[in-house]
């Protein structure tokens, strides 16, 4: 029997990739407003459980294929287990096109640059990391374990070491009041690194977490949807780096995806927002947006 019992997750930019378990819990378990991974033990593949599934998996994917090994932070694990997880995926696809994971800042910081650079030369390339805001009073009220000035240090250290990575961005997580300035912060923060992709979602209070327990006690007040826009307009507008912004998720009170480099597709967007903020009231941004109705996958 399976001793992993967390439902496996992907980003949707995964979704060609050959898809393995690496890990399931967190390692850290301590961001306020997470509904994944809570209650699951950490536990890691052996190279024998990952060779298993590997080989499984060989008559249906491409020797070429993308490789995503799953999980909240497989990056935990020391150099030396990850160099033989990719030894053990090489036997099985020799020519894999890339390895990809979640990380934590955390993670990064406790490897060496020569860690890094050697796990970039085996062949994992890119990362994603749930940098979550740019705004430090922000990521301490949710515990996030990270300031922005760790996520500048540790994604530069990756721009060096020749891993690619992206980013997720939450909107809302300051609460109430607090969107635009988060934008700016956030904006500011990612002009410094080199981010190949920055995906949002909107904050949304799930039950059976430390930040439901938060908003029923009055020690966090959620911004409306009106806000979270105000918000995103502002991080877009501020944005000054050639990177890829990925907006198509449930989660976002408005959806747009386009090269952050495309002033035109850009300025649509922001003009989009404004006429959204302009046209609708309160209210109907709340209905159209129905986040009260949202449940975690
Ligand atoms: S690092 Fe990620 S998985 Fe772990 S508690 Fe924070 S948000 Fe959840």
């Amino acid at each position: 029997m399976d001793r992993f019992t967390e439902p496996q997750m992907r980003p949707p930019q995964e979704a060609h990739s050959l898809l393995l378990r690496a890990t399931q819990g967190c390692t850290y378990n301590k961001c306020r407003f997470c509904y994944v991974s809570r209650g699951y033990p950490f536990l890691a593949v052996t190279n024998e459980e990952l060779a298993r599934k590997a080989e499984r998996a060989r008559p249906f994917f491409p020797s070429t294929t993308p490789i995503y090994l799953t999980g909240s932070n497989p990056f935990a694990l020391p150099f030396s287990r990850l160099a033989s997880w990719i030894a053990v995926l090489r036997t099985s696809f020799p020519r894999f096109a890339r390895l990809s994971m979640q990380a934590r800042i955390g993670d990064i910081a406790a490897k060496s640059d020569e860690e890094l650079a050697r796990l970039a030369g085996l062949g994992l390339t890119h990362l994603y990391i749930g940098t979550e805001n740019g705004n430090d009073a922000v990521l301490a009220l949710m515990d996030k374990g990270h300031t922005a000035e760790d996520i500048v240090r540790e994604l530069g250290r990756l721009d060096k070491a020749g891993i690619t990575y992206t980013n997720f961005y939450i909107l809302g997580m300051g609460g109430k009041g607090r969107g635009v300035e988060s934008g700016l912060a956030t904006a500011r923060m990612f002009n410094r690194v080199h981010p190949a992709r920055i995906t949002t979602t909107g904050l949304t209070i799930f039950s059976n977490t430390p930040l439901s327990d938060m908003a029923l006690k009055g020690a966090f007040v959620e911004a409306g949807e009106r806000e979270k826009i105000e918000e995103l307009r502002a991080f877009l507008g501020e944005l000054c780096i050639d990177t890829f912004y990925d907006g198509i998720h449930y989660l976002n009170p408005l959806n747009f995806r386009f090269r952050v480099g495309d002033e035109g597709a850009r300025a649509e967007a922001l003009r989009e927002m404004d006429d959204v903020l302009a046209s609708m009231s309160d209210e109907e941004l709340e209905l159209m947006v129905g986040r009260k109705h949202m449940h975690s996958l």
